[in-house]
C-alpha cells in the first residue's frame, strides 16, 4: 500500500500522475517507483489507453479516495478512442485497461491497422507549461496535447512542443515530466504554416470536445446520421441518396491543402477520401479512428450541430452552414482580392467568413491571392530580440512592439541563442523572486522548496549564516516518556513472572512487543535511558530461564504422590534437554 498519491490536476494523464508521484518520492530509479505503483518495473505506461488500472488503485491509501473509474474516465484517452464506438466494444476496451497487459486493446480498436495513434506519445504547451509554474507548481502532461491529430493548444492556439519518438522509445520505462533535464534536448517544436495553424486549432477544438464529452454523438449510428447531414447541406448527396463523388473528391483536394503535411496528417491526407465514402455509405461494424471522424467533420463543416456554443463562439467564423455558403459572394471576394490586393485574413475578416473558407472559396474559383505583406523587418526583429532579453514577458513584448504573441514566438523558435538567453533571463528574475520571498518569510515552504530544487547553493550557504532557523521545536516530552515506559517494563515483568503454569522466557523482544511501543524504543532508545535499562534488568538469560524452570518443575513435582525424585523427571517436566553447567548444583541440591 503506497502512502500517498498525487491528487490529479486539470486534464492530467495518468502517466503524468505516477511522474509525480515519482518526483515527489525523491527515488533515483524510475523502476523502484514503477514497482511501488504497478507491482512491475518492465512494464510501460502510456498515454493513451494504459492498463493495470486494477492493480495500481489496490495500492493506493484509502485516503486518496481515487477508483479505477475515475481514472479511466479523467486521466486516460478513453472518452475519446470509444466516443464513436458502440458500447459493447467500449466496455472491452474498459474491461482491458483493468487488466494486466495491453497488447491487446490496440489491435482490437484498429490503432495499429489505421497507423494513427499508434505509438506512445507525450507532447506539452510552453505557455500552459510556462503558467503551471505558478499555479500548480508544476509542468504537466496533458490528456487533450496527447490526442492524435492535436498539434496545437486549445487554450492558447500555439503549436504543441513533441518529444521525438526514438527518445520515448529509449525512455519507455522512464517517469518523465516536461521540465525533465533528461528531455531537454529531445524536444521538438511543430512548425505550421498559418491556414494549417488554423485548420489545427479548429481539430484540436474539436477534438477537445469530444475527450471531455461535450460532443454528444448517439453512437455510431449517429455520426453517421451527421456525417451525412452535412454533406447533404454541402449538395454532395442525390436525390436519391447517393453520393456526388466528384463533388466530394473535390473538397477533399481542397480541405487537404490546408491540414499539416507532417505526423499523423500525413496518413489521413491519404486515407480520408476513402474514409469519407465509407463513412457517408451505410454504416459498418467496422471501428473508424475518431481523428478520421474529427477530419471528415471539420471538412464538411459540420460544426454547427455542436452543442457546445461556447467552444463556437471562440471560433465564430468557423461554421460553414449551407446558408452561410450562399452569402460568400464570389464577385466581392474577387474584386478584393485581384484588384484592391486585399489578403485573405482582410477579405475574411470583412465578408465575416473564416481564412481557410475564404482561402478554399478563392482555389475553388481560380482567384489569385497576394501574398501577405511582411510586417517583420529584420530591424523590428533585433528590437524585439533586445525586449526579449530584457526579460519582459510574451505579451507585453508583443504589445510594445506592435505585433502578435505568434510572430514573437516565431522570433524566439528561430533564434535558438536567442531563446536560450531569454530562458535564461527569465530564471534568473524569478529566482531572484523566491530568493526575496525567502528572505522575506523564512516559513515560505513554497520558496524553500522551490530554491532546494534549482538554487541548491545559495539555499545551503543561507542556511549555514542562519543555523538557528533550521532547529525544530520537540513536539515529545521524552523524559516523561521515559519513565512510563521504564515503569510499564518493570510492571510487565512482574506480571509475566506471576503467571501461573510453566514459566515464559522474558527477553527484551517480548518486553518491548507488550508495551504495544517496540517501534518508538528501537528508533529513539537515546532518547529513553530509563527504559534502556529497565529492559536490561528485567530480561533473563537463558541459563536464568532455565533455573526457573527446574524450581517450577520440581514444586509442581513435589505434590505428586508418584514423584521418585529423579533428576529426568524433573527436566522431563521442566522441558530442559541439557543441563546448564551453572543450573547443574542447583539441580542436584534440590534432589
Ligand atoms: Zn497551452
Amino acid at each position: 500500500m503506497l502512502r500517498y498519491f498525487p491528487a490529479s490536476f486539470p486534464d492530467e494523464t495518468l502517466y503524468s500522475r505516477l511522474c509525480r508521484y515519482h518526483r515527489l518520492s525523491g527515488q533515483e530509479v524510475d523502476r523502484a517507483s514503477l514497482h511501488e505503483l504497478i507491482g512491475g518495473h518492465t512494464h510501460v505506461v502510456v498515454s493513451a489507453l494504459p492498463s493495470k488500472l486494477d492493480t495500481l488503485v489496490s495500492r493506493l491509501p484509502n485516503e486518496a479516495n481515487v477508483s479505477v473509474d475515475d481514472i479511466a474516465s479523467n486521466n486516460t484517452l478513453l472518452a475519446f478512442y470509444t466516443a464513436f464506438m458502440p458500447a459493447r466494444r467500449a466496455s472491452s476496451v474498459y474491461a482491458a485497461m483493468r487488466g494486466d497487459s495491453a497488447s491487446g486493446i490496440k489491435m482490437s480498436i484498429g490503432l495499429i491497422a489505421s497507423r494513427l495513434g499508434g505509438h506512445n506519445q507525450l507532447r506539452f504547451c510552453r505557455i500552459c507549461a510556462q503558467e503551471e509554474y505558478f499555479t500548480t507548481g508544476q509542468p504537466y502532461w496533458h490528456r487533450v496535447h496527447q490526442l492524435p491529430g492535436v498539434l496545437v493548444c486549445p487554450v492558447h492556439k500555439q503549436t504543441l512542443c513533441a518529444l521525438a519518438a526514438e527518445t520515448i522509445e529509449l525512455n519507455r520505462h522512464k517517469l518523465l515530466l516536461p521540465d525533465d533535464k533528461a528531455i531537454a534536448g529531445h524536444l521538438d517544436d511543430i512548425h505550421l504554416s498559418d491556414i494549417q495553424q488554423e485548420t489545427a486549432l479548429r481539430l484540436a477544438l474539436l477534438s477537445g470536445d469530444v475527450l471531455h464529452g461535450r460532443m454528444q454523438t448517439k453512437g455510431a449510428e449517429g455520426i453517421h446520421r451527421l456525417h451525412r447531414s452535412s454533406a447533404a447541406a454541402h449538395g454532395l448527396i442525390r436525390a436519391n441518396g447517393r453520393i456526388r463523388i466528384d463533388d466530394l473528391d473535390q473538397l477533399i483536394g481542397l480541405y487537404c491543402n490546408c491540414l499539416p503535411v507532417n505526423i499523423e496528417f500525413s496518413v489521413v491526407r491519404c486515407r480520408l477520401f476513402d474514409c469519407a465514402l465509407n463513412l457517408l455509405r451505410k454504416p459498418r461494424e467496422a471501428i473508424v479512428h475518431p481523428m478520421l471522424h474529427i477530419v471528415l467533420m471539420d471538412c464538411l463543416r459540420c460544426v454547427e450541430d455542436r452543442p457546445n456554443l461556447q467552444c463556437a463562439e471562440a471560433v465564430p467564423d468557423m461554421p460553414l452552414t449551407s446558408r452561410a455558403r450562399k452569402i460568400i459572394d464570389l464577385s466581392v471576394l474577387a474584386e478584393k482580392l485581384s484588384f484592391q490586393g486585399a489578403t485573405l485574413s482582410g477579405v475574411a475578416g470583412v465578408m465575416g467568413i473564416s481564412v481557410t473558407t475564404a482561402a478554399v472559396e478563392a482555389a475553388r474559383a481560380g482567384i489569385r491571392v497576394s501574398k501577405r505583406p511582411k510586417h517583420l523587418t529584420a530591424e523590428r526583429v533585433t528590437d524585439v530580440g533586445t525586449s526579449l532579453r530584457l526579460g519582459l514577458c510574451i505579451e507585453e513584448v508583443a504589445q510594445r512592439h506592435a505585433i502578435s504573441i505568434v510572430s514573437v514566438y516565431r522570433i524566439l523558435r528561430m533564434d535558438a541563442a536567442l531563446a536560450q538567453e531569454y530562458e535564461a533571463k527569465l530564471f534568473a528574475l524569478l529566482r531572484e523572486q523566491y530568493r526575496q520571498r525567502y528572505m522575506d518569510s523564512r516559513s515560505d515552504k513554497a520558496a524553500y522548496a522551490w530554491l532546494r530544487r534549482h538554487d541548491g547553493l545559495w539555499l545551503t550557504e543561507q542556511l549555514k549564516t542562519f543555523p538557528a532557523m533550521r532547529t525544530r521545536k520537540r513536539c515529545v516530552d521524552w523524559r516523561r516518556r521515559d519513565t512510563a515506559l521504564a515503569r510499564q517494563i518493570f510492571e510487565i515483568e512482574a506480571q509475566l513472572r506471576s503467571m501461573p503454569g510453566k514459566p515464559t522466557y522474558i527477553n527484551e523482544t517480548k518486553l518491548k512487543r507488550l508495551t504495544s511501543m517496540a517501534d518508538t524504543i528501537e528508533h529513539s532508545l537515546s532518547n529513553l535511558p530509563l527504559t534502556e535499562a529497565a529492559l536490561k534488568t528485567c530480561a533473563e538469560s537463558a541459563q536464568a530461564h532455565q533455573r526457573r524452570r527446574i524450581m517450577w518443575a520440581y514444586c509442581e513435582l513435589k505434590k505428586r504422590p508418584d514423584f521418585h525424585h529423579q533428576l529426568w523427571e524433573v527436566l522431563r517436566l521442566a522441558g530442559v534437554r541439557k543441563l546448564h553447567p551453572s543450573n547443574e548444583a542447583l539441580a542436584y541440591t534440590l534432589l
